[in-house]
């Protein structure tokens, strides 16, 4: 019998034994779909039983290029036989690339590198609390965040995560935050007390439903920042690195933060985040005041290099917003046929379609049928395919969606006959 070596070693014997395994060995945090993948191709993955999935997940917003996109898995092949990571104790040549890249395309000044949205977040409060301490705004301290909102996970960013169900299990959390309900004009103006260091938002909110703000709700916010002194913090970790149709959401509101957080689809789905600050708060951080042992490391600031110039040189922001404005309209024209589609929103690839009953069972429907795509917030069926999604695509999306649509309408239907 040969040995097994490499990857080998670990093949998926079955199905049965990958869920045996995680059962025993694995902390119950994921309620996971029915699906044991194996690997994926441009917008497809491929399930270990040989079917393919059209893909309107990209691992949540994360897998922009899609899966195995050539140029990236060479830079993966190349940096990782030269470097895959050196600590930031020492430099490497494309962290100051990468940050100046983001730099140019934000407007903005800084950047710091983590390995996560969450640790982005993190680091953007620490930046919040560190600006006002250093321009002598001892008394603010408070963080503001908006109703709906989600965050991150750690603590930190669990505090200005405005939904009770994460909050719940851990508090006490960190004092020092508030939740905006009012989002007018009057309400934000209420809110803004002296003691407020920052506002903290999504521009258009993910995990909350792809709601995004009212329209006045960033200006607003920006002109109280500026008057109070206070900091606009930009949650981008979903909305941003292309996924609307241009680098950044905000660029398309009006409105310029003093910080904003990245991480999901900016390596393509290895793990990097980044913090960007205006110069406004660019001393806000002084050596020794925050630091990461993996954040910005040679592998992933060269994979987020290639990505970028695989956006730029493939048009992929304008296709964005082509795909995008494609799939909005054949949403809503499936919707005149089917009563369970309510409002459809959201901006370039980042679509959410508010379903009149749960979304879980049309997800699990839609992966039958040979679609992955998400629930957020309930009844909300959301879309974040990866950049390179085609208009054939989208059509067999819409295709498999309406029959999905067609069954669970005709079902409910025969559930109200059925108590009559
Ligand atoms: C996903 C997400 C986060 C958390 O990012 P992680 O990489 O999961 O830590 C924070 N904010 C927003 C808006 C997100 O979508």
């Amino acid at each position: 019998m040969q040995t097994e070596t490499g990857t080998d070693r670990y093949a998926c014997r079955s199905p049965e034994e990958v869920r045996r395994l995680e059962a025993e060995y694995l902390f119950d945090t994921y309620r996971r779909y029915d699906l044991l993948v194996s690997h994926g191709s441009g917008a497809y993955v491929y399930g270990f039983d040989g079917r393919r999935y059209l893909d309107f997940l990209a691992g949540i917003a994360v897998n922009s290029l899609g899966y195995a996109h050539p140029r990236i898995t060479r830079v993966i092949a190349e940096q990782s036989a030269r470097l895959i990571h050196s600590s930031n104790l020492l430099y490497h040549p494309f962290q100051g690339q990468l940050a100046r890249r983001l730099v140019e395309l934000s407007g903005l000044s800084k950047a710091f590198f983590t390995n996560s949205g969450t640790e982005a977040i993190e680091g953007a409060l620490k930046i919040a609390r560190a600006w006002a301490r250093r321009n002598g705004f001892t008394e603010k301290t408070t963080i503001l965040s908006l109703k709906n909102s989600f965050h991150g996970r750690t603590l930190g960013a669990l505090s200005i995560t405005a939904q009770e169900k994460y909050q719940a299990p851990f508090r006490p959390l960190l004092p020092g935050v508030r939740f905006v309900d009012d989002l007018t004009p009057e309400g934000l103006e209420r809110a803004f007390t002296p003691d407020v260091c920052a506002i903290v938002a999504e521009p258009i909110q993910g995990e909350g439903g792809v709601v995004p703000l009212p329209p006045d709700c960033l200006p607003t916010a920006r002109e109280l920042c500026d008057r109070r002194d206070a900091l606009l913090v930009l949650d981008e970790i979903q909305c941003g690195m292309g996924r609307t149709g241009t680098w950044f959401a905000f660029q398309q509101l009006g409105v310029k933060p003093d910080v904003v957080t990245i991480a999901k689809a900016i390596a393509s789905g290895y793990p990097l985040g980044a913090i960007l600050g205006s110069a406004r708060v660019a001393d806000a951080l002084q050596p020794g005041d925050h630091g990461t042992t993996f954040g910005g490391g040679p592998l992933a600031c060269r994979i987020a290099l290639e990505v970028l110039d695989v956006i730029e040189e493939e048009g992929l922001l304008e296709h964005v917003t082509r795909m995008g404005t494609y799939l909005i309209s054949g949403l809503r024209k499936l919707a005149v046929s089917h009563p369970t589609i309510g409002d459809v929103r959201g901006k370039g690839l980042m679509v959410g379609a508010v379903l009149g009953t749960a979304a879980r069972p049309a997800v699990e429907a839609l992966l039958k049928g040979g679609v992955l795509a998400n629930a957020a917030h309930e009844t909300v069926l959301r879309l974040l395919p990866p950049f390179v999604i085609s208009l054939r695509d989208i059509d067999e999306f819409l295709e498999t969606l309406d029959h999905v649509l067609a069954d669970i309408e005709r079902s409910a239907s025969g559930t109200v006959a059925g108590r009559a």
